[in-house]
């Protein structure tokens, strides 16, 4: 069975335990890959690799650090079948999502920051009378970068690009229960010829290998995506070392419906917001809010199309809707569908474990699944199931639907859905989320601000923002 190993200084090395951990294939429920189970030993040796490349790469211009992130982008762009089944493989996802959305965007995230560091300030001038003063932004160093399972490449390198173009160098470990792209990412930065320490990957569990790159004192910040326990969990260690932190964390996002909306574009959208890679994406649709004079007709709709999506073998062309992560998250998400039931809800299609023939009869696969009937304030409501389960509310006016929308703890991303613009800006301005999408959902520019508020997000990624974070600005004032 193949042995995914850690990328450190240029060079696939075993872990120093030479402990690993199984990788399954989620369509399957079986092992088909072992991992690096690595511990602070090698993140010891990770950080001394990135700290001795960081004098020569920091030096490098931010054209020539941008040719190396163009490389690794077009080397990315010529494997892009390839990636796209060991992305499906590893995570569930249908491979045509990972052909469509996963590498297509890892391949843009290199290639957006080589130009994007080309047009950042790094330095800039404040004059006046008296004095000069000249603003410079250095890199910080070696940076961690830690991503969750749900979008594994493509968050991963929504890190490391940024990072890298900034002159920092970076020790990254990628979730262990979806580490196969990260570990090939490594392949492609050898092909490349990117100099050794300047990218390396570790991998292991959050509480090992995690927690060492989170503690190293030499480690100036930490991106990281993932769950807000964790979130939390890594802004208590670091808080009396002072490392920068970025955190990208939970979301319960609320979609609100108006009934002067275009029916027809929101209602496709909506299929795609709530269900697209089973529900395990941050900005997926999870509390559906309707306007009253539509709730019937919307309900019986919106049922009868997600009833439709065809579930199956991710490797499959046709599949559009693929298997659970990870057993845990399996089992989390079937607890979910329970409780919202003892809840009071009332399950109007899914709520089942799904059972496939053939090579998927033992993949973790659940139906998608539709609630209605249930108070804001319950769990199913107020928890994070980041899955395929969304709940149906309705509500009577513009007041109360902002009000369903913003009673929880998390603030990441919503939609809104009317064709009245100045409504839509109205509610936009008091839903409290860091993302908000009128008439259309996950259309990006990467130079906009990502990010959540509340319990969702500290700081926030993409174009400038991501700039400034892998930064540290420096004044010299000068007299005249
Ligand atoms: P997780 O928090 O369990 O793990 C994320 C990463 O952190 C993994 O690499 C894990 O190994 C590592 N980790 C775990 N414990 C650690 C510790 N103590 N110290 C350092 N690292 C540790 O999250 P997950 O289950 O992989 O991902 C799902 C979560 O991610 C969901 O809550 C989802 O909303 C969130 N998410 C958020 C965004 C966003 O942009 N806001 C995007 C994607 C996913």
């Amino acid at each position: 069975m193949e042995k995914l190993t850690n990328f450190i200084n240029g060079k696939f090395v075993s872990p120093r335990s030479n402990q690993y951990l199984d990788v399954y294939e989620p369509a399957t429920g079986q092992v088909y890959a072992q991992l690096a189970d690595s511990n602070s030993d090698d993140i010891n040796n990770a950080v001394e690799s990135a700290q001795n490349a960081f004098e020569n790469w920091s030096g490098l211009s931010v054209k020539e650090r941008a040719v190396y992130l163009n490389k690794i982008s077009d080397g990315l762009k010529a494997r892009l079948d390839e990636f796209s089944e060991f992305e499906s493989r590893d995570t569930g996802k249908p491979i045509s999502l990972a052909k469509s959305v996963d590498i297509p965007r890892a391949i843009s995230n290199f290639q957006f920051f080589a130009d994007y560091g080309s047009s950042f300030q790094f330095e800039s001038n404040l004059n006046n009378e008296t004095a000069q003063n000249k603003i410079i932004r250095s890199p910080l160093g070696v940076v961690g970068c830690i991503s969750p399972w749900n979008l594994p490449l493509y968050l991963f390198t929504w890190k490391i690009a940024p990072a890298l173009i900034a002159g920092n160098t970076v020790v990254a470990k990628p979730s262990e229960i979806t580490p196969l792209t990260a570990c090939r990412l490594g392949e492609i930065c050898q092909n490349v010829g990117l100099p050794n320490g300047v990218l390396n990957i570790v991998h292991g569990q959050g509480n090992i290998s995690g927690d060492a790159l989170v503690s190293h004192e030499k480690i100036k910040a930490i991106s990281f995506t993932g769950g807000t326990t964790t979130g939390k969990v890594i802004a208590e260690k670091t808080a009396s070392s002072f490392k920068k932190l970025s955190l990208e964390m939970g979301g319960k996002n609320p979609a609100i419906i108006f009934a002067d909306c275009d029916y027809k574009k929101m209602l496709n959208t909506l299929v795609r917001s709530s269900f697209s890679n089973q529900g395990q994406i941050c900005l997926c649709s999870s509390r559906i809010l309707v306007e009253k004079s539509i709730y019937d007709k919307f309900k019986r709709d919106f049922v009868q199309r997600v009833s439709e999506l065809k579930v199956g073998d991710p490797l499959n062309e046709g599949t559009q809707f693929g298997a659970l992560t990870s057993q845990g998250h399996f089992d989390k998400v079937l607890d979910f569908i329970e409780i919202a039931k003892q809840e009071g809800g009332n399950v109007l299609t899914g709520g089942n474990s799904k059972k496939n023939n053939g090579r998927c009869e033992t993949g973790w696969f659940v139906e998608p699944t539709i609630i209605e009937g249930l108070k804001n304030s319950c769990r199913t409501n107020q928890e994070e199931i980041f899955g395929p389960v969304v709940t149906l509310q309705y509500f009577e006016s513009e007041k109360k639907a902002i009000q369903l929308a913003n009673e929880t703890e998390y603030g990441l991303s919503a939609t809104i859905w009317t064709e009245n613009k100045e409504k839509a800006t109205r509610v936009s301005s008091q839903v409290d989320v860091g993302v908000i999408w009128v008439n259309c959902w996950l259309v990006r520019d990467l130079r906009t601000p990502f990010g959540g508020m509340k319990q969702s997000g500290l700081g926030r990624e993409g174009g400038e923002d991501a700039l400034r974070f892998f930064t540290e600005p420096k004044n010299i004032c000068t007299i005249r």
